[in-house]
């Protein structure tokens, strides 16, 4: 069972996803965590992402499908969760080109709907925990890049409702419930 989990930063994707992997043994594909990973291990591409990342800008469609394709192509899994990704048109024709080409299917795209101002909020939370727990704080995690952040979301990953409602495959959750309602929300979906 290959699953999306659509929404804005801050909209809980890592987290519902982390669930996931833990009860059912999916595997997670954040292209976040991916370029992230990208930057400290000082590659070319990793430089070049850093900038555009901190400002809360979007990467290239051809870095991200490129880092998809390597995991879809390497990684053994029961189903994919895919975590911020895609975020443009053009990325979700490519993972539906990737997954035929693969002979799978996509099962489910699930938006968690999160009122925007509940998401800044969030978000500065996000990086106070970090902070106090003396984790490194995403540098991201501000309100302006949040705020651009949020204006690519709608801009540009926003349109991907329209594209899978069209095709029949958009389902949503209330986002805004408490982190084990959205849990079994999910789960009656996937279990559905
Ligand atoms: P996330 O961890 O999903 O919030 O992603 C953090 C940042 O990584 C985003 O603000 C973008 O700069 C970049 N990023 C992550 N996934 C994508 C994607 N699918 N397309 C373009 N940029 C991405």
């Amino acid at each position: 069972m290959n699953i999306i989990l659509l929404g804005p930063p801050g909209a809980g994707k890592g987290t519902q996803a982390q669930f996931l992997v833990e009860e059912r043994g999916m595997v997670q594909l954040s292209t976040g965590d991916m370029l992230r990973e990208a930057r400290t291990s000082g590659t070319e591409m990793g430089k070049q992402v850093a900038e555009v990342m901190d400002k809360g800008g979007l990467v290239t469609d051809e870095i991200v499908i490129g880092l998809i394709r390597e995991k879809l192509e390497t990684v053994d899994a029961p189903g994919f969760i895919f975590d911020g990704f895609p975020r443009t048109l053009k990325q979700a024709d490519a993972l539906g080109e990737l997954l035929a080409e693969m002979g799978q299917t996509l099962d489910h795209v699930i938006e968690l709907r999160v009122e925007d101002e509940a998401l800044v909020g969030r978000i500065v939370n996000r990086a106070a925990e970090a902070a106090a727990a003396g984790k490194p704080v995403r540098a991201d995690d501000n309100e302006d890049s949040f705020r651009t952040r949020l204006a690519a979301y709608y801009k540009m990953t926003s349109p991907l409702v329209g594209y899978y409602y069209a095709k029949g495959q958009y389902e949503r959750v209330d986002g805004m419930a408490p982190m084990d309602n959205v849990k079994a929300q999910i789960a009656a979906k996937l279990d559905a």
